[in-house]
């Protein structure tokens, strides 16, 4: 292998194919040659792992758990992303009818406000050990958010596709940062093999394509923070949105690393999966039992986890039974009313995709798939600033009035 002086001391650990385990060097590379599996990092089995004081000690953000992300050295970019708040929701859980309740809260990721910012944090790091000076990923909107703010920081170029009919809000916080943005006709799923061609082409590092092994390694990190914010120990079950299915796996992932280190002890958290009615492949498979994943044309206001061909969701099907947990899809309408419900019990205003997992946590308490015994954690990926066009007609008029006393006292009036 050739060092090239440009390279600081970060290098990144090599991958292994998940399906038949063939090996690979540390490069830009997904997929596996011989099986066309994914790869992911290969960790040193005799890597020194820290204690629960020892990571307490450490800086709130996602590298205090850095021997559980593949690099070898310090971090180079997105130092401070990570450790997002853990909040409890007992007005939320007496609605759900579980023991307890807690909100992970990503709409308030550091820098681009949802939980992209924790995949993009490991593979710009990635990009930098493999010596690749331009970023780029296929997007339905946070990603391409997360990657424009975290490029800009590190002061790299970054090439950034979105369907083109993606919400205003979404398309705004990408340019504000000044990346190459460009919109594609067709769905997300075109843009994603449209960036597969172009990470060929121009040697970019895609952090969702060509990085995918280094990038998942950074969802991990929202299993690990939930496991120590609830004082070192597991919540029963976990409700998480999913598009690729990637984070959903990588939560599974996350808590058994930390099992296995002796951090947390207890049975894993069932790991139930959310999607809205419109794109849900992965809760169609798991709900028919079969093995197959059936794509299908997105329809839906949750954009952001509107992916017809999922990459990860055979794994997350099956992180998801494997864990004693389940999938379940909900309607737009019970998107926008589990927006209003969060926001109105919590005060935390997410964007669909946090609608449809509270949705979907509202459905899976009435099937009896959550009970009074639980102890459940939500994830809310993003923040609802993004897509406030899904609320704006629904909630009610603010009356106007004149800077008048009696007015408002007769307005106090009609509400008591
Ligand atoms: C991307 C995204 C997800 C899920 O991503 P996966 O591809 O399943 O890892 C969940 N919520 C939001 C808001 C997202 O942007
Ligand atoms: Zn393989």
């Amino acid at each position: 292998m050739t060092i090239t002086t440009s390279i600081a001391s970060l290098e990144v650990l090599p991958q292994h194919c998940k399906l038949c385990g063939t090996e690979y060097p540390a490069e830009a590379n997904a997929i596996c040659g011989e099986c066309l599996g994914p790869l992911e990092p290969t960790y040193p089995k005799d890597r020194v792992l820290p204690d629960r004081e020892d990571i307490a000690r450490r800086a709130p953000n996602l590298w205090r758990y850095r021997e559980w992300l593949p690099f070898i050295g310090e971090p180079v970019y997105s130092k401070e992303t990570g450790f997002t708040p853990l909040i409890e929701a007992p007005r939320l859980a007496a609605h759900l009818g579980v023991a307890r309740l807690w909100v992970k809260n990503d709409a308030v990721a550091q820098p681009s406000l949802s939980f992209k910012d924790r995949v993009v944090t490991t593979a710009i790091n990635a990009a930098h050990a493999l010596g690749l000076s331009v970023i780029g990923c296929a997007s339905t909107g946070n990603l391409a958010n997360a990657v424009a703010a975290h490029a800009a920081r590190a002061g790299l170029p970054a090439w950034i596709f979105i369907p083109e009919d993606l919400e205003p809000a979404k398309v705004i916080n990408t340019a504000v940062f000044g990346a190459n943005l460009v919109r594609v006709r067709g769905h997300y799923d075109d843009v994603n093999r449209l960036c597969a061609q172009l990470a060929d082409r121009f040697g970019w590092g895609i952090v969702n394509v060509n990085l995918r092994g280094y990038y998942g390694e950074g969802s991990k990190t929202m299993a690990f923070e939930i496991a120590e914010q609830l004082g070192w120990r597991l919540p029963t079950a976990v409700v998480a949105p999913m598009a690729g299915g990637s984070l959903l796996t990588k939560l599974g992932k996350g808590f058994g690393e930390f099992q296995a280190a002796g951090l947390v002890s207890g049975p894993s958290p069932r790991l139930y999966g959310a999607q809205a009615s419109g794109c849900a492949p992965i809760v169609r498979l798991v709900e028919s039992g079969g093995v197959r994943l059936v794509p299908e044309i997105p329809n839906t206001i949750a954009r952001s986890i509107a992916i017809g061909n999922p990459a990860d969701g055979p794994f997350a099907a099956r992180a998801m039974v494997e864990s004693g947990g389940w999938g379940a899809h909900v309607s737009d309408e019970e998107i926008v009313s589990a927006i209003r419900l969060l926001a109105e019990t919590t005060g935390v205003f997410t964007e669909t995709a946090g609608g449809a997992t509270l949705g979907a946590a509202l459905k899976l308490a009435k099937q009896g798939r959550l009970t009074a015994d639980d102890e459940v954690v939500i994830c809310i990926t993003g923040n609802g600033l993004k897509t406030t066009d899904v609320v704006r007609d629904v909630l009610p008029q603010a009356p106007i009035v004149d800077a008048k006393v009696r007015e408002v006292a007769a307005l106090v009036a009609s509400r008591s």
